[in-house]
């Protein structure tokens, strides 16, 4: 399979570091690995130039983690609870329409990432077609949690990671929030919808808490594509689907078709962490390469 490359599209990946020949670009096809697709309904061929649907990003071993950050957690990630220490329970997430998960994450105290928190950062990306109700989407991207930016802004990855990520979507066709483009609509996110103070690493509990919210984002999105952004967001998807989760790395983890809750999982590197090691960028392109290939794919 192959993607032609416009002058436009190759502007974006010099932007990324990738410097790729002139020749189309082989896309990798995905591992023999782990991994069960659910059966979605066809869609288009999404390297057509015409094609409505695409697929973006990928990478691996890297964490969105500052330089210097403390090193993850290692001990077990308890199993996604909805209740808070007092054991007061979130709700019914599970249940929760569109509208109504994004007023209980603006009002969520299910942990202490509240108190310190400017902004809840639910998630952005394509618009609603139809107010309160989530949007189309056909790709997803998870990253771990806001950063001092959007805690300001209440939007996830912006910045300079947020600005290495809108290039490295464009180049395959995706605008954040664009309605409509040639590779589809995406929707943006995180684990944590709070700011971990500091920027240092979500803890086991918070993640746990928070993960609901997630479930539910990606039940009532059902995208054809997630893209796992760093450690975090790795460790979060893939829990139920790869033994002992928090031991491997993730350039280890790249290259294979995961599934959360149904839907095709690829792993790539955070963009905060391609800013700081290049030579990665080439890795992360070869990810975004592999969720194309697999969002593409006759599903149903
Ligand atoms: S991080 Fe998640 S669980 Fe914690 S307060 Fe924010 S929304 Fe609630």
């Amino acid at each position: 399979m192959s993607l032609q490359l416009d002058h436009r599209r190759r502007a974006m990946l010099a932007e990324m570091g990738v410097h790729l020949p002139e020749a189309a670009v082989t896309l990798t096809e995905p591992a023999s690995g782990p991994s069960s697709v659910d059966a979605r309904p066809a869609v288009p061929d999404i390297l057509h130039p015409s094609a409505s649907r695409v697929a973006a990003v990928g990478g691996a071993a890297g964490s969105g983690r500052p330089a210097g950050a403390s090193a993850p957690p290692t001990t077990p990630v308890p199993r996604p609870i909805a209740m808070q220490p007092s054991g007061h329970a979130l709700g019914p997430v599970a249940d929760l329409s569109w509208s109504a998960l994004q007023q209980a994450v603006a009002g969520c105290e299910a942990c202490t990432l509240c108190q310190q928190r400017r902004h809840t950062v639910f998630g952005t990306g394509a618009p609603e077609l139809s107010p309160g109700e989530a949007p189309p989407v056909d790709w997803m991207i998870v990253g771990e949690a806001p950063g001092e930016h959007e805690d300001l802004q209440g939007e996830p990855f912006v910045g300079q990671a947020g600005r290495l990520l809108d290039n490295m979507l464009k180049a395959v066709g995706l605008q954040r929030h664009a309605e409509q483009a040639p590779g589809g609509r995406v929707y943006i996110t995180n684990v944590l919808k709070c700011r971990p103070p500091g920027n240092r690493n979500p803890q086991p509990d918070e993640v746990a808490r928070c993960e609901p919210y997630l479930r539910r984002q990606v039940a009532l999105l059902r995208p054809r594509i997630i893209v796992a952004m760093g450690r975090f967001a790795v460790q979060s998807l893939l829990r139920d689907s790869v033994a002992d989760i928090e031991s491997q790395p993730l350039g280890r983890l790249r290259g294979q078709i995961y599934a959360y809750e149904g839907v095709p999982v690829v792993v790539t590197y955070h963009p905060a962490y391609l800013l700081r090691n290049l030579v990665d960028k080439r890795k992360a392109w070869a990810d975004l390469c592999l969720a194309l290939s697999t969002a593409s794919r006759p599903q149903g």
